[in-house]
């Protein structure tokens, strides 16, 4: 841990792009001739390529990898035991098990579609040390506390406790009341939780219910809305950091400027352009620092902003303006010209919603049908409502003059969310795309 902790933090530093691209086309090109020997998936699927080739290599999806699970990792574990043992461990919420040292995970998402991630004792102390190395403030040598709400732990997380770093799981399926009294107790001078436990705790340090003082916090698993973020950076007085990492890998985490820029000194990342205009593009993956389930030129279904301007911390590490969710929760409205349905980003509907009225505090936006959307929302004005409404509504017909496409009828419900166990999506579609 403490080598990849030194390397990635003092050692590794790209001066250029070429320079960076250069080094991973190495490392890529070693680490899948080694696991070409290994898992007969990724042998049979790239046939007779070779490895130098490996940039126009067909890719794997979510699907796929699932399908193949048996024969895609190195370490012959079979998908039939590994979600019995991560069901098991969810069910009793020990989550020290392991198969022959490998440590299993589960990904939260729908039934039948949650992924399964494998990690050796290695990679799981050079994940630690990575982590460290980009996340925390000051020193190795200075003590820390870290609060961490997740869904699950993992012998994953629970890796980066050593010495003067203690680490805590905070159970986000536990009553939020007992994450109060503890986190008062704990007194976390790093604070990593998903945006809408973030943004329940800002809340509750308002009201001064909570009175910790972190010293950086960190947003995980789920997308940071630019409503949470504002209350979240007042009330703890920081800016909000990232880390964007899914069972396909440690993908990106924000520098000291708040700017999420990609892990390139682990993966690469090849860019599926979404919207040229827009810079949007989701991202092909190829990580070669994972082994036991190698994860090579996997698309994965999130939509990602690039940057447009250079980040003046000067790492040549892609930056990213934002993640912006995933592909499923495209909105498709009716064209006015043709009979085709129209996408409309995530973003900008988020955007259409947020920017329309100062009183709005939350809100979800779903997508019922082509020409059906439900728009729940919290407001600083209880009584009222009309006016804010109103304004939402031009400024959904404004994002579609311009789009072409025709407004959808949208119903408003109050808002009755509460943080906890549920992935909190703001902008999410629920029906499915006919192809
Ligand atoms: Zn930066």
């Amino acid at each position: 841990m403490l080598t990849q902790y030194l390397l990635t933090r003092f050692r590794r530093s790209f001066h250029s792009r070429e320079q960076l691209e250069a080094w991973q086309d190495l490392r890529v090109q070693k680490h899948i001739r080694e696991v070409l020997k290994h898992s007969p998936f990724y042998r049979e699927h790239f046939g007779s390529l070779s490895p130098d080739e490996w940039r126009h290599f067909p890719t794997i999806d979510k699907t796929v990898m699932m399908e193949h699970f048996d024969r895609l990792n190195t370490a012959g574990i079979k998908k039939a035991e590994a979600f019995q043992l991560a069901m098991r461990a969810e069910e009793s919420r020990d989550f020290t098990p392991t198969i022959r040292g490998i440590t299993i995970g589960l990904s939260s998402g729908t039934s039948g579609n949650r992924g399964l991630f494998l990690v050796s004792e290695k990679e799981r102390y050079r994940w630690a040390g990575t982590m460290l190395a980009k996340l925390l403030p000051g020193s190795l040598l200075d003590r820390h506390h870290i609060a961490f709400f997740l869904r699950a732990n993992s012998n994953l997380y629970t890796s980066v406790e050593r010495g003067r770093i203690q680490f805590r799981f905070f159970d986000l399926l536990r009553p939020v009341k007992e994450h109060i009294e503890q986190l008062n107790s704990f007194q976390p001078t790093i604070l990593v939780g998903p945006p809408s436990m973030l943004r329940f705790l800002a809340e509750q340090q308002q009201l001064q219910q909570l009175n910790i003082h972190p010293q950086k916090v960190i947003s995980v698993a789920e997308v940071l809305d630019p409503l949470d973020e504002a209350v979240i950076s007042r009330a703890f007085q920081q800016t909000v950091h990232q880390v964007y990492q899914c069972t396909e890998g440690f993908l990106a985490v924000t520098c000291p400027y708040g700017t999420l820029h990609i892990n390139e000194d682990i993966v690469v990342i090849q860019k599926e352009m979404l919207d040229p205009d827009t810079g949007k593009f989701s991202p092909i993956i190829t990580d070669f620092s994972r082994w036991t389930q190698p994860i090579l030129r996997y698309r994965l279904n999130d939509i990602l902003t690039e940057r447009k301007t250079p980040c003046p911390c000067g790492s040549v590490f892609l930056a990213i303006e934002q993640i912006e969710g995933r592909c499923d929760d495209l909105f498709y409205f009716r064209s006015l010209s043709s009979d085709q349905l129209v996408p409309v980003f995530p973003d900008f509907i988020r955007r259409a919603i947020i920017t329309a009225d100062e009183e709005i505090e939350e809100y979800l936006a779903i997508q019922h049908s082509p020409e059906q959307v439900e728009i729940s929302l919290r407001t600083a004005a209880v009584n009222n409502r009309g006016p804010i409404r109103q304004n939402i509504l031009a400024s959904l017909e404004k994002l579609c003059d311009h789009l072409g496409c025709l407004s959808p009828s949208v119903r408003f419900t109050s808002y009755s969310r509460k943080p906890g166990a549920t992935k909190l999506r703001r902008v999410e579609r629920k029906f499915p795309l006919q192809q």
